[in-house]
């Protein structure tokens, strides 16, 4: 097994083992595409270091070979003092993680081999310049001074020339420069830059390795995601470069607009600059249809080998690639991140081009993506002020207060404010802001800046390069060229999709493809795109999809959505408002005849309710739930009440209701009311309130009966723990259900089921499915009753613990416990149809339209899933993509 690879020895898929970049150096390699030599150290030596807490056995050996060949390659030597090699060293996790890991450019430099560069390539400016980017690269990466003691000794140098651009300095600025940075280095670390190539190779491995553990990178992997045991690749390359004079550069290149999906390559190069120079927009790039005028041949190479690599990966691709006096270098290449729209735009296009079939135009858009399209935009129609026109590099709709600093975002953020975070630019230090912030905003950087790259990864909408904006992090403001400033506080919009930014909060409508969905015929390509995917996904999925809706409105919308039935009505939400008084009469009742007529005066108002949600869903199967939640929900809070009633007392008052209802408060009251007198509990304690329930649906069954409609109500049973529990109420609901009839002259084809929620139910599932029509999951009590948290309680309590300790990479309560209880699921379901083969199965909780979730239960053979209106489509796309 061997810990290092040559690129031409690997390919595209191999990114468990080279990581992304490694993975596609490789392939390109092996295309015959002008790639610099150079090879890749394994995911898994990194795995083996962060182990060991060392360089495994054999490692030195592996990389002295490589180099040797290397070299022999290249026909030079590391770091030689009359022709020296210089390699770039830099990380490749499988998954990119765009700035979060280092990179060192320009290894083998020292203060003999600079003179040796200098001679060889006959331009003493550019070495030093690639001198001193190792020690500022080196320094702050491998030796952990800070990055600022470099940029702002950068910064005095070029103020002492009177310039803003680094391109100003000459020759004796730079050796100044160097040496100032060697002793910044010293003074810093106490020891001096390490002057022996091997060791400076060895030393930023090192590094690499160990940046995989950073605070940001850990945060972003648990932000994407991202398994925490995969390592990174280090990629050590003969280095080639962009700052050899005007007629070298480096760019980054997208093989499509990453941000709309439109046709066309798109990218930014930028003249006499090394890569990072490009992405920390540092300097202003020029857009790729300039360089064509700078450098035609290597433009045109450049256009032939992305036609290719978009063939070949059938994808749109992002690429580094660097000039080297006029020479086409390719540094990089993947397949590319893209916004949401430009998601279902390219998998739809690439369809219409030949390329891919349907089936994987499906797989490669997301549910969450169709989520993030779902947001509402900035009103084309409304008033605004326009501050200012960047880059639309990730799309949405920010509204917010501007803020200058990552701890003023994340402070503001979590005591309830939106913040925009306004950045000159970003870099891998600003990923908290950006997390807590609604949008970023910087002055600097093209689309394929870091704050650009990092925005659309997470779904952040973000602005990049508004260069009319002079942002002042300092005085915490920023001003814009007529004079108007805005500082820390001031509320701003900004449009991610068209790059603008304006004063004020600007009011925003509805996206698009709510609009596609809510049936407006639209002539809009993204809508066409949305259109297409889900008529494909509908046609491949077996899972059905249901609404979760207690509205005859929220079941109108959900319809027109796609959902195909209601899969949960909660009747709670009824009993709320000016019924409370009902409820509250209900509960005082002094003897049976009080009980009566508070549940008289009830039906009616349920039946209306009812009947207006059978009509919404008129032909479609809804799933009505019996009262679940405990009744002092529906009452004045203890504490206050007691306050109330002995205030009155201290002023001589008496006040007979609050007293009487402060008794009923106190006799109600629960010391763990989630697993006191609920669901099916309330039902056996007060039966007359579930058989009003079920007396107001089947008359509002009869009423959409003789209205010819097609009602298909189903009653449901909460919080059902023991088969009798079951039986009980289901005998006197039927008996309920027959008085109807019989009224009525009709006869109702009502099904009764139950909901699973607890665990024993779960495991007696076999037996609760005797009494039981259908059964539908409610994953939401499974999960607090599986893990014993309250799921009111815990998510903001010491879940942020659980995530740093990677108990969980997910609350369980958004995203399925496939392990524990889909287990539970899994097992319910396979019990329940032991009884009954054809055992219709739901699930009902929050999880019904959360995207993996929705493939488990598809797995496991539920019938439907049912979710929030707008959680309809993505379950639909899911459910599709779980078959593809
Ligand atoms: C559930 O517990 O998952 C459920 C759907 O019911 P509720 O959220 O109303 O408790
Ligand atoms: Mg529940």
């Amino acid at each position: 097994m061997a810990w290092v690879y040559e690129f031409s020895q690997g390919n595209k898929d191999q990114k468990d083992l080279l990581g992304g970049k490694g993975a596609n150096l490789a392939e390109m390699t092996t295309l015959g595409l002008p790639v610099p030599p150079g090879f890749t150290i394994s995911t898994e030596t990194c795995r083996a270091y962060l182990a060991e807490g060392g360089e495994p056995e054999g490692l030195a050996e592996e990389v002295s070979a490589h180099l040797a060949s290397l070299e022999e390659a290249m026909d030079k030597r590391l770091g030689d003092a009359d022709d020296p090699l210089l390699v770039s060293v830099r990380s490749g996790a499988k998954f990119s993680m765009p700035g979060m890991m280092e990179t060192v450019l320009n290894v083998g430099l020292n203060d003999t081999s600079v003179g040796g560069l200098a001679a060889r390539s006959e331009d003493e400016r550019f070495a030093l310049d690639s001198y001193r980017r190792l020690l500022q690269m080196f320094g702050g990466t491998v030796l952990d001074v800070d990055s600022e003691l470099f940029s702002e000794a950068l910064d005095e140098a070029k103020r002492a020339r009177g310039s803003e651009s680094d391109l100003d300095l000459d020759a004796d600025d730079l050796r100044a420069l160097v040496e100032t940075f060697k002793a910044i280095i010293k003074e810093q670390t106490g020891r001096d830059f390490p002057q022996e190539p091997r060791e400076q190779l060895d030393l930023a491995i090192r590094a690499v390795f160990d940046s995989w553990n950073t605070d940001r990178a850990r945060l972003y992997r648990r932000q994407e995601r991202i398994p925490e045991d995969l390592g990174t690749a280090v990629n050590v390359q003969a280095m080639v470069f962009g700052n050899f004079g005007m007629d070298s550069g480096s760019g980054v290149a997208f093989t499509r607009d990453p941000a709309s999906g439109e046709q066309g390559v798109y990218g930014d190069y930028l003249q006499n600059a090394q890569g990072e120079d490009v992405v920390a927009g540092i300097r202003n790039t020029v857009s790729l249809a300039d360089m064509s005028d700078i450098d035609k041949t290597s433009y045109d190479d450049l256009m032939g080998i992305m036609t290719r690599l978009e063939r070949h990966y059938r994808d749109m691709c992002d690429i580094e690639f660097t000039v080297e006096r006029g020479k086409l270098w390719m540094l990089q290449t993947r397949v590319g991140k893209r916004t949401p729209e430009a998601a279902f735009r390219i998998a739809v296009h690439m369809v219409d081009e030949g390329l891919i079939q349907m089936d994987e135009a499906v797989l490669r858009v997301t549910g969450d993506q169709l989520a993030l399209l779902m947001f509402p935009r900035f009103d084309d129609s409304a008033e605004r002020t326009l501050l200012a026109k960047g880059m639309n590099a990730s799309p949405g709709a920010a509204v917010g207060k501007a803020v200058f600093d990552s701890d003023t975002a994340v402070e503001w953020a979590a005591r309830g404010d939106d913040v925009i975070l306004v950045r000159k630019e970003t870099n891998p230090d600003d990923l908290r802001g950006m997390v807590a912030a609604r949008g970023i905003l910087t002055s600097r950087g093209g689309k394929t800046s870091h704050a650009a790259v990092v925005a659309r990864g997470m779904g952040r909408t973000c602005v990049c390069g508004a260069e009319s904006l002079d942002v002042d992090a300092r005085a915490k403001e920023f001003r814009v060229r007529d004079g108007v400033t805005v500082s820390e506080g001031d509320v701003i919009s900004i449009d991610g999709s068209t790059g603008e930014v304006f004063a004020g909060a600007v009011p925003v409508s509805d996206s698009v493809v709510v609009r596609h969905f809510e049936g407006e015929k639209l002539d809009d390509d993204l809508a066409h795109a949305v259109a297409r995917i889900m008529a494909h996904a509908d046609g491949a999925r077996r899972l059905r999809v249901r609404t979760n809706a207690d509205t005859p409105e929220d079941a109108a919308r959900a319809r027109r959505f796609g959902a195909q039935g209601i899969g949960l009505c909660r009747t709670e939400h009824m009993f709320l408002g000016e019924r409370r008084e009902l409820v509250e009469k209900l509960i005082v009742a002094e003897d049976a005849a009080g009980v009566e007529e508070a549940l008289a005066a009830l039906l009616p108002l349920q039946r209306e309710d009812f009947t207006g949600i059978l009509e919404a869903m008129d032909g479609l199967p809804v799933t009505i739930r019996l009262l679940d939640p405990p009744l002092h929900e529906f009452l004045p809070d203890l504490t206050e009440l007691s306050v109330e009633v002995a205030l009155a007392e201290e002023r001589g008052e008496v006040d007979e209701r609050a007293a009487t209802l402060l008794t009923h408060v106190r006799r109600l009251h629960e010391q763990n009311p989630m697993l006191g007198l609920r669901g099916v509990r309330l039902g056996i304690q007060i039966p007359g309130l579930f058989l009003m329930q079920a007396r107001a649906m089947a008359e509002a069954a009869a009423d959409r009966l003789a209205a010819h409609g097609t009602p298909r109500p189903e009653i449901m049973v909460p919080l059902v723990a023991s088969v009798r529990e079951l039986e009980i109420v289901r005998t006197a609901i039927e008996r309920v259900i027959a008085e109807v009839e019989e009224a009525r002259g009709v006869t109702l084809d009502i099904a009764i089921g139950t909901m699973i929620e607890l665990p024993r139910a779960a495991f007696l599932a076999d037996r609760i499915a005797k009494a039981a029509d259908f059964f539908s999951f409610g994953t939401n009590d499974l999960t607090q009753m599986a893990w014993g948290f309250s799921r009111d309680d815990v998510e903001s309590s010491f879940f942020s613990r659980y995530f740093e300790h990677g108990i969980f990479d997910v609350s369980p309560f958004e995203s399925l416990d496939q392990r524990g209880v889909g287990g539970m699921v899994e097992m319910g379901t396979t019990k329940g149809r032991e009884t009954k083969p054809d055992l219709k199965v739901g699930v009902c909780g929050e999880h019904g339209g959360d995207p993996l979730s929705v493939h488990f239960f598809d797995r496991v053979g539920l019938t439907y899933v049912s979710c929030s209106p707008f959680r309809v489509p993505v379950a639909r796309l899911e459910a599709g993509r779980s078959v593809l």
